[in-house]
C-alpha cells in the first residue's frame, strides 16, 4: 500500500473532467462500512438490530438450502449447513455483542472487524479442511452484512460528504444510485470505456477512470485523490506542485466546456448546409435537463432498462407509461427514440433471477429475452404506445441479429396496437419503429432488415465487441477495442449505404458517435444522426459546424483505404487538428 507518497496510476478514461477530493474506499467485499459511534441509549437497539440480521440471514440460508436440496440433491444442500454453523457460532455472536457494548460502535462495523479476525485465524491454520471454511465464512459474512446495512446502493445514495469513490468494480445499477452531489468522481480497478458503468458516469457527469487494476490496493480512506477522467489518470496524495497543475487544467477544461456551450442555440449543420440530427442518450428521466442544457435536439437513445433496476418488482404498465410520457413531454417539441428493454450483458435485474451465463453478452438478453417473455415485452410496448400520444416518440429494438427477430418483434407490436385500438386508447399510429444495428450479422444484412425498419441506429458499443471479439467490459483487452478498426468502419459504411438505398435514415447511438476523433469519418460516411452522452454534444456540434461535406467525405474515403485501426486513428486526429486546431486540449 502507498503511504502518503504521490502515486500516479494510469487507467481507462470513462467519463471526462477533473476532480480533486477525498477518497472513500468501498470495501472489496462491496460494502461501505463507516466507523459509526453509538450514543449510550442506542446500544440495546443496535444489539437487537444485530440479532434481527442474524435471524433474517438464517431464514434466507434455510430457504436456499431447501431449494438447492430439492432442485439438486440433499448433498448439495448440506453445503449450506456450514453457513448455518457460522450464524449459530455463539463465540462469534458473543464477541460482537460484547464489543458493541464496550466500544459503542455500530453492529456492522464491529461484525466486520470480528469477521476479519476469524478469517485471519482460519487462514493461518495448517488444517486444509478449516482453510476451506474461509469461503463459507466470507459468503455468510457478506450476507449478514447485507442484512445489517441494507444494499450498498443505500450507502452510495446517502453519502453525507463529498467523496471520490474508489472501488474494485461498480455495477451500472450502483452507479445509477450514486448521489450526484456527493460522489464527485470515481476510480475502479476493473472496467472499460464502454461498460454501462462508464456510460452512466458520463450521463451523471461524474469524472471517472476505470481499469486502474490496483487503485483499491494503493489508496487509503481519506487520501487526497485527483481523478482526471479526460486522460484516464488518477493521482493519489498529489504534491502541492501536482495539485497546482491539475487545478489549472481543471479550470481550463471548465472554461473550454463553457465556451462550447455558447453554440447551444446554433443549428447542427456543416459549412455547406447539410443538417445533422444531434441527439443525446439518456438512462433516466432526470437526464432530460442535461440533454437540453447541452444543446441536443432530442434523445436518440433512451435506455429504458434503468427504470427496471434497483427495485424489487417489475415496473407496471402504468408506472412505465408515466415515466415515458414524462420524458416525451419534457423533450417536446423534439423527438425521443425509446429503446425497448435491453437487459442482460452487464445490466442485470435482480427481480428476474436470470440464471448466470458463461457469456452473458452473447446470451439471453435484449430482444431475445423480450421475445421469450411476451408478457413483459407487451407491458412495455403498451406503455410506450400510450406515451406516444404525449409527444414525439420513436421506438427501436436492441440486439436484432436477423430478419426473423425483427419480424417477430413487429408482430407483437402490431398485436399490441390492435389491443389498444380495441380498448379505445389513443396512440401515435405512425410512430417510427427502428432496429438497432449492433450485431455483425445485422450490419451485413442491413439491406434485408431495411424492409422491416423505419430507421437504423448503430450501436457501436456492442457492434465493436462482437465484430472484433473483444469483451467490452474487460480492461485486459481494452487495447484491442478499436472503434477505428477497418472492419468496424466497413460494417458501418455498409449499414449507412443499405439504409440510404432503402430510403431510411441511419443514426448512431454507441459511444463512438461522441468520440471526436471519429466525427469527420462518420460524417463523411453519410451518417444522418449522432446520438451521444449530453456532455459530448457541444464538441461534436463544433466539429460538424467547422467542416463541409466534401472535406468530410474525403477524410472518410481515405480512412477506409488504411490497414489498421491505429493508422486510421492517427490519420483522423491529424485531419481534425488541421481543420480545428484549438480542439487540441481534448485530443492530446
Ligand atoms: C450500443 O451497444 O452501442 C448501445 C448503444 O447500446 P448499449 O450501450 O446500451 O448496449
Ligand atoms: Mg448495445
Amino acid at each position: 500500500m502507498n503511504r502518503g507518497k504521490e502515486l500516479i496510476l494510469r487507467g481507462i478514461p470513462a467519463a471526462p473532467g477533473i476532480v480533486i477530493g477525498k477518497a472513500l474506499l468501498l470495501d472489496r467485499e462491496q460494502y461501505v462500512i463507516p466507523k459509526r459511534s453509538l450514543k449510550d441509549d442506542q446500544v440495546t437497539g443496535e444489539i437487537k438490530h444485530f440479532k434481527d440480521a442474524l435471524i433474517q440471514t438464517k431464514q434466507e440460508v434455510m430457504e436456499i438450502k431447501k431449494r438447492i436440496s430439492e432442485e439438486l440433491s440433499a448433498e448439495h444442500g448440506q453445503i449450506f449447513s456450514a453457513h448455518l454453523l457460522v450464524i449459530e457460532d455463539s463465540m462469534l455472536i458473543e464477541e460482537v455483542i460484547s464489543k458493541i457494548k464496550r466500544d459503542k460502535l455500530s453492529a456492522e462495523y464491529v461484525f466486520q472487524d470480528v469477521l476479519k479476525k476469524y478469517i485471519k485465524v482460519f487462514s493461518e491454520m495448517d488444517d486444509e479442511y478449516l482453510k476451506e471454511r474461509i469461503s463459507d465464512i466470507n459468503d455468510i459474512g457478506k450476507r449478514i452484512l447485507k442484512n445489517l446495512i441494507g444494499a450498498r446502493e443505500d450507502a452510495l445514495s446517502t453519502l453525507k460528504d463529498k467523496a471520490v469513490v474508489i472501488s474494485y468494480d461498480l455495477s451500472p445499477s450502483d452507479t445509477a444510485t450514486m448521489h450526484k452531489k456527493n460522489v464527485i468522481g470515481f476510480a475502479t480497478d476493473i472496467g472499460s470505456r464502454t461498460s454501462h458503468t462508464a456510460i452512466m458516469a458520463k450521463s451523471l457527469e461524474i469524472p471517472a477512470v476505470v481499469g486502474l487494476e490496483t487503485v483499491t490496493k494503493e489508496v487509503q480512506n481519506g487520501d487526497t485523490v485527483i481523478v482526471d477522467g479526460t486522460h484516464g489518470m488518477v493521482v493519489l496524495n498529489p504534491t502541492p506542485a501536482t495539485l497546482k497543475h491539475y487545478e489549472s487544467s481543471r479550470k481550463k477544461l471548465v472554461a473550454f466546456g463553457k465556451s462550447l456551450l455558447d453554440m447551444k442555440g446554433l443549428p447542427c449543420e456543416t459549412l455547406d448546409g447539410r443538417k445533422i440530427a444531434l441527439m443525446a442518450n439518456i438512462e433516466l428521466q432526470e437526464d432530460v435537463a442535461s440533454v437540453i442544457a447541452h444543446g441536443a435536439e432530442g434523445i436518440g437513445l433512451y435506455r429504458t432498462e434503468y427504470f427496471y433496476m434497483n427495485r424489487k418488482d417489475l415496473p407496471t404498465e402504468e408506472e412505465q407509461f408515466k415515466e415515458y410520457s414524462m420524458v416525451a413531454k419534457k423533450i417536446r417539441p423534439y423527438t425521443v427514440v425509446i429503446r425497448t428493454l435491453d437487459l442482460g450483458g452487464d445490466k442485470f435485474l435482480s427481480q428476474l433471477e436470470i440464471p448466470q451465463e458463461m457469456n452473458p453478452f452473447m446470451g439471453w438478453r435484449a430482444i431475445r429475452f423480450c421475445l421469450a417473455r411476451p408478457d413483459i415485452f407487451k407491458t412495455q410496448l403498451r406503455a410506450i404506445l400510450r406515451a406516444s400520444a404525449f409527444g414525439k416518440l420513436k421506438m427501436m429494438y436492441p440486439m436484432i441479429s436477423g430478419i426473423e427477430e425483427l419480424k417477430q418483434a413487429n408482430i407483437i407490436f402490431e398485436e399490441t396496437k390492435k389491443d389498444l385500438r380495441r380498448e379505445g386508447i389513443s396512440f401515435d399510429e405512425n410512430m417510427e419503429v427502428g432496429a438497432m444495428i449492433e450485431v455483425p450479422s445485422a450490419a451485413l444484412t442491413a439491406d434485408i432488415l431495411a424492409r422491416e425498419a423505419d430507421f437504423f441506429s448503430i450501436g457501436t458499443n456492442d457492434l465493436i465487441q462482437y465484430s472484433l471479439a473483444v469483451d467490452r467490459v474487460n480492461e485486459k483487452i481494452a487495447y484491442l477495442y478499436e472503434p477505428a478498426h477497418p472492419a468496424v468502419l466497413l460494417l458501418i459504411k455498409n449499414v449507412i449505404e443499405a439504409g440510404h438505398r432503402a430510403g431510411i435514415w441511419v443514426g448512431m447511438c454507441g459511444e463512438m458517435s461522441g468520440d471526436i476523433v471519429m466525427t469527420l469519418i462518420l460524417l463523411g460516411l453519410g451518417l444522418d444522426e449522432f446520438s451521444t452522452s449530453p456532455i459530448a454534444i457541444p464538441e461534436i456540434k463544433r466539429i460538424i459546424r467547422s467542416v463541409n461535406m466534401e472535406e468530410a467525405k474525403e477524410v472518410a474515403q481515405q480512412a477506409i483505404t488504411l490497414s489498421t485501426g491505429k493508422e486510421i486513428e492517427k490519420f483522423a486526429r491529424r485531419k481534425l487538428k488541421e481543420i480545428i486546431p484549438d480542439l487540441a486540449i481534448e485530443i492530446e
